[in-house]
């Protein structure tokens, strides 16, 4: 029997982790990538030197990571070295107000015992019940695939009675009173694309799974993690591409047969087509005219998409010792600017900002004396506020670079040498993100394990989906984690030993 062949569409994590589990299990596998650089959502900006990952930037359960190479036979320390951060995070308030979040148990308490001593006691109580809810939703169900509701039936038992379905907010609130401390516990949900106030609490899991695993920092920046990726993949008999967008699946009877790369005359074909493209653009794009496909692709527009981000890449000839590596500034309002970012329909005055300072681990990372940055703020996708981002983009950049000139960053306009910025429009053409969203499909209960898009599609035989889109959803671990629930079903299929 001649060797099987997989085709991956997107070299995001979940794209790159499947292909290396497929061209690791024998299936001859080729990733196509429509930008100029593999990594997705991970790429990277290079100018004058500064080097600006573009998005992941916390990297937590390396272990998923480690899994890739050991399961492809090869050592991660030959290819990548993930550096510890600390604190984890600091958070900042316009009144001077600062949060060091770290795993040290001794000092994150004496954090919280300064704002509100009985808190100390809720902390631990909320801890109990957070590892409770990982164990379930992390351990037993983080990379096992929902294909039949009874899938789904069966696990929800336990997480019923964790009263999970409440949202993450609430929960935390129900165990400590003071305001910032919630805000320092419920903030992270945001990383994955859910707002802390809707989303359930399933994802309190990310508390302990970043305590457990820490936060880490590859050296080189998150990109020198995809380029080991890519590296890994091709040593194992991969062949990656770049520059090479997918324009159509092509499917013959119900059933994949290869894929139409843009710009070239014959089809690639395939046993398999992995999809870790959004999976909007998958059915609406690559399969319109399938009758199947345009079906999905109808259900989806009812579906609710995560937020976008505006970020701002940009260095300097200036450090600031009141920044650590990640840093979190709050405005004033915390479920009033959530509310404005998720429904209203506009975009709000005020914001909050992810700061993102790698130099503070990692200075290679510009020129010396030099440092890169880039502050993110959350911000309404198009479907929810329909913006002009051509026109918004420059006022709205310049709005927030005044903002932490203001609070946190003095004389940071005079220092910068280089800047861009990448708004919710960007992430539409450049990524091809249903409605410029961030993370996909909002990891709300609606849209969670069975409710989310299955691993493999339910009509089109040899066609699978990896990614934020799928199950569990956003975040390294989460579309690492979707890819090898996506190879199980694909083994499973093809009789194949899968790891
Ligand atoms: C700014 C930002 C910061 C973030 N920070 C963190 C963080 O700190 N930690 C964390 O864990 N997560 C973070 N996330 C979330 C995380 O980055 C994503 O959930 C994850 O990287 C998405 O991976 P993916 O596998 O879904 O693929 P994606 O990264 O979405 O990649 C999909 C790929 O498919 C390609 N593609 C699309 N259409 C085609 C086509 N027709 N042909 C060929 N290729 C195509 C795209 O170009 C893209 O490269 C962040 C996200 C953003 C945007």
């Amino acid at each position: 029997m001649s060797k099987r062949q997989a085709i991956v569409i997107g070299s995001g994590f979940g794209g790159l982790a499947a292909a290396i589990r497929l061209q690791a299990a024998g299936v001859q596998t080729q990733l196509f990538e429509q930008r100029d650089k593999p990594g997705g959502r991970a790429y990277v900006y290079e100018e004058q030197g500064f080097v600006f990952d573009a998005g992941p930037t916390v990297v937590t359960v390396p272990q998923v990571i480690e899994e890739l190479f050991e399961l492809s036979g090869k050592k991660m320390s030959d290819y990548i070295e993930l550096l510890p951060v600390h604190p984890f995070y600091r958070l900042f308030w316009e009144d001077g107000e600062i949060f060091n979040y770290d795993n040290d148990e001794t000092k994150l308490l004496a954090e919280i015992g300064r704002r509100n001593p009985a808190d100390v006691q809720g902390y631990k109580d909320y801890l109990e019940y957070a590892e409770k809810v990982y164990e379930e939703g992390y351990v037993k169900l983080g990379h096992v695939p929902f294909l039949k509701f009874w899938d789904m039936i069966k696990v929800s038992p336990q997480l019923l009675k964790l009263k999970a379905h409440r949202p993450v907010y609430k929960t935390i609130s129900h165990y400590m009173k003071d305001d910032k401390t919630r805000q320092a516990m419920s903030f992270n949900s945001l990383l994955i694309g859910g707002n802390p106030f809707e989303i359930s609490s399933v994802y309190t899991l990310i508390h302990p799974l970043e305590k457990k695993f820490g936060v880490h920092f590859p050296k080189g920046g998150t990109h020198a993690l995809v380029r080991a990726l890519v590296k890994l993949f091709e040593d194992i008999g991969g062949q990656a591409h770049v520059s090479a967008p997918i324009e159509r699946i092509v499917t013959h009877n119900d059933r994949t047969i290869g894929v139409k790369v843009k710009g070239q005359k014959d089809m690639v074909p395939a046993d398999i087509v992995v999809s870790n493209a959004d999976i909007y653009h998958t059915y609406s794009s690559l399969l319109r005219g399938v009758p199947s496909a345009d079906r999905k692709t109808k259900a989806m527009q009812r579906k609710d998409f995560s937020m976008s981000l505006f970020v701002i890449y940009f260095g300097t000839n200036k450090r600031w010792d009141n920044l650590t590596h990640h840093n979190i500034m709050f405005g004033n309002r915390y479920k009033g600017l959530l509310d404005d970012i998720f429904r209203s329909g506009q975009l709000a005055e005020d914001f909050s900002i992810y700061l993102h300072a790698p130099c503070e681990t990692d200075p290679s990372l510009a020129p010396e004396g030099h440092y890169s940055y880039y502050a993110l703020a959350p911000v309404p996708n198009m479907k929810v506020a329909q913006i002009d981002w051509e026109d918004e983009a420059p006022r709205y950049c310049e709005k927030i670079l005044d903002y932490l000139e203001r609070f946190y960053m003095p004389g940071l306009k005079d220092s910068i040498k280089v800047k861009s910025h990448f708004s919710p429009r960007d992430f539409e053409t450049e990524l091809n993100a249903i409605h410029g969203s961030a993370f996909s499909l909002t990891p709300s209960l609606q849209q969670s394990a069975y409710f989310r898009t299955h691993n493999r599609d339910s009509a089109i035989d040899g066609l699978y989906f990896v990614g934020a889109g799928t199950h569990p959803g956003a975040g390294i671990p989460g579309v690492i984690g979707s890819a090898k629930a996506t190879c199980s079903v694909i083994g499973q299929d093809l009789n194949l030993p899968m790891h």
